[in-house]
């Protein structure tokens, strides 16, 4: 009787799925043999000899659990020196079929139509694939590198004149079992001391202030190094080739001591040319560990690296070429609620250059599922907790929180010294208040100044609302409420009603009680409306009208409409300007 042997569960969703497989495999291959174990324990794993030019290649393939909507992986089972370049992952041989994703997959295709079609392509390089740099920094970061730690680096630095040198390093440092490093490379010295690069980027806050240094050796290699399993003695390998004598290590710990070392390496670029590849390997242990002489020399010295992470000015805001024309921009959000907060974070996030947020409101527990910081915030002022968050998170925006109820004066300032702080000097103001005093008083000042107002607003029932760009010698708000009256300018959906509210305990009237999923349908599109008018110097004004429910107040899709808002002809509001 024979022994039932343990399938892929996928195998039992689609039954017979497995057999066809592999009937289909060995039409062209030879010496298909399914690895047992593998199967007993549920996973698919063939290995198998395919037609390749004018003889075979030794390949494997791994059917993963999400099989057959998921592709299988196949790698090389020859030695390494016959890998091609390109498309090849020097770790294990994985061979790179069909692009990073799985787009190009389909659960009708199997194994061998995958081989037949993609193999040859991928290997010889000639066919349909994708082109692709080598991925280095992938490779080594992929390898399990020191756990929650990295090393900064900046993609704009390049010194391949130099073949050597010292480098400062700086880092904080957490002393675990396995340490745990985040450093930055402050700067880069030739032997003679010449300053190669220097960092000028931003930097999380804890790296910012760290005062704790190495001065580490760098070495170049000529060409791309590329990792390999095992990965520690590749390293060591590295060191001892390239590092010379050992050095003395440094003691950063109470029983930690650790000798680093770079090796700097061309990465090749798509499209032609190189970038600086950096390998930081790091020795550590207790010192009693390297004190030791002689044949136990490395006994008790662990050896790992770094993971690399490029965080260069221009390395941070290249992948989002849209948002470009925030760069060296100031904005003014007046009102850091559940509209305006949003904005603020959206346009830290896209790297504009300084934000001043304008607010007087403190964060109320009630209100946290309308604004997007939680409970670590309660109590506080709304432009104080906004502004940690948004420094911490996005360190090279400046934030200028100020903390004013606008038509008040108090000892904390005037409505004059808020706008000094918030106005002057601002290329785009956005008013995200619920006050109508507060937008005349705003566009006035800001047309005056000719900055360009962005005023974004909910109705009551959160029927919809809208975003009006204000613009010097555009309409003003009077004549947008002339152009509503005359419907050359769409109103909102429940423009004039009353909700119904919730006058929750402790609060003096009925509150708002649209949710915050839908009023960042309005935070989105003035971020998309600041992006446009920085970019294309908008010269007249414009309204963007939001549905979110139909006249019988039932929901929608979100639907926009857009109509332009010139002078009316019946205002007088003229601006005084
Ligand atoms: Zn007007």
């Amino acid at each position: 009787m024979e022994v039932p042997v343990a399938g892929p569960l996928w195998d039992s969703h689609f039954p017979g799925l497995m057999a066809w497989e592999l009937e289909r495999l060995r039409k062209r291959a030879r010496a298909v043999e399914i690895d047992q174990p593998k199967l007993a324990k549920g996973l698919l794993v063939v290995r198998f000899e395919w037609p390749f030019g004018e003889s075979f290649l030794a390949l494997e393939a791994s059917f993963p659990s999400s099989y057959p909507f998921l592709r299988p992986q196949v790698r090389l089972l020859s030695g390494r020196e016959d890998w091609p370049e390109h498309h090849v992952s020097p770790v294990d041989g994985t061979v790179c079929l069909l692009g990073r994703d799985t787009a190009q997959w389909s659960p009708a295709y199997h194994l061998a139509k995958l081989l037949t079609d993609q193999l040859e392509n991928a290997l010889l390089g000639d066919g349909a694939e994708d082109p692709q740099a080598e991925p280095a920094d992938v490779w080594w970061n992929g390898l399990a590198p020191l756990p929650d730690s990295y090393c900064l680096v900046d993609s704009d630095w390049k010194f391949d004149e130099e073949s050597q040198g010292r480098l400062d390093f700086f880092y904080v440092l957490d002393e675990c079992e396995t340490p745990r490093i985040r450093g930055v490379i402050r700067r880069v010295l030739a032997d003679d001391d010449t300053v190669l690069a220097e960092w000028s980027g931003p930097l999380p806050a804890e790296l910012a202030q760290a005062k704790r240094r190495i001065s580490v050796r760098w070495y170049r290699a000529g060409h791309v190094v590329l990792p390999h399993e095992p990965v520690v003695a590749q390293l060591r390998e590295l060191r001892n080739q390239h590092l010379g004598g050992l050095g003395a290590p440094t003691s950063v710990g109470k029983n930690l001591s650790v000798r680093p070392f770079v090796l700097v390496h061309p990465i090749e670029k798509l499209g032609g040319g190189h970038v600086e590849g950096w390998i930081f390997g790091l020795e550590w242990g207790t010192p009693r560990a390297f004190g030791k002489k002689g044949r136990r020399a490395d006994h008790g010295i662990k050896l790992s690296f770094l993971p690399i992470l490029r965080a260069g000015s221009g390395d941070l805001h290249q992948r989002v070429p849209d948002a470009a024309p925030l760069r060296g921009k100031r904005v003014a959000v007046f009102g850091v609620g559940a509209i305006g907060a949003p904005i603020a974070i959206e346009l830290a996030r896209n790297g504009v250059a300084e934000l001043r947020l304008v607010d007087h409101d403190i964060v109320e527990p009630g209100n946290s599922e309308r604004w997007p910081l939680g409970a670590a915030s309660w109590g506080r002022r709304k432009t104080e907790a906004l502004a940690e968050h948004l420094r911490s998170q996005f360190p090279d925006v400046t934030i200028v929180p100020v903390h004013h109820q606008l038509g008040h004066s108090s000892e904390q300032g005037t409505d004059d010294s808020a706008l000094a702080l918030a106005l002057v000097g601002a290329d785009i103001v956005v008013d995200a208040m619920v006050s109508s005093g507060v937008t005349y008083f705003l566009w006035d000042r800001c047309m005056r100044q000719g900055a360009s107002l962005v005023k974004v607003g909910a109705t009551p029932t959160l029927g919809g609302g809208s975003v009006v760009l204000y613009v010097r010698g555009g309409g003003c708000p009077v004549c947008l409420q002339y152009a509503r009256i005359d419907e050359s300018v769409a109103t909102p959906p429940g423009g004039g009603e009353t909700p119904l509210g919730i006058q929750p305990p402790g609060c003096g009237e009925r509150t708002f009680t649209g949710a915050d999923y839908d009023l960042q349908e309005l935070s989105l599109q003035s971020v998309r409306l600041v992006v446009d008018t920085l970019r294309e110097g908008k010269q007249s004004g414009l309204v963007q009208t939001l549905a979110l429910k139909n006249m019988d107040g039932e929901r929608i899709l979100p639907r926009w409409s857009e109509q332009a808002l010139p002078q009316h002809i019946a205002c007088c509001a003229k601006p005084d300007i």
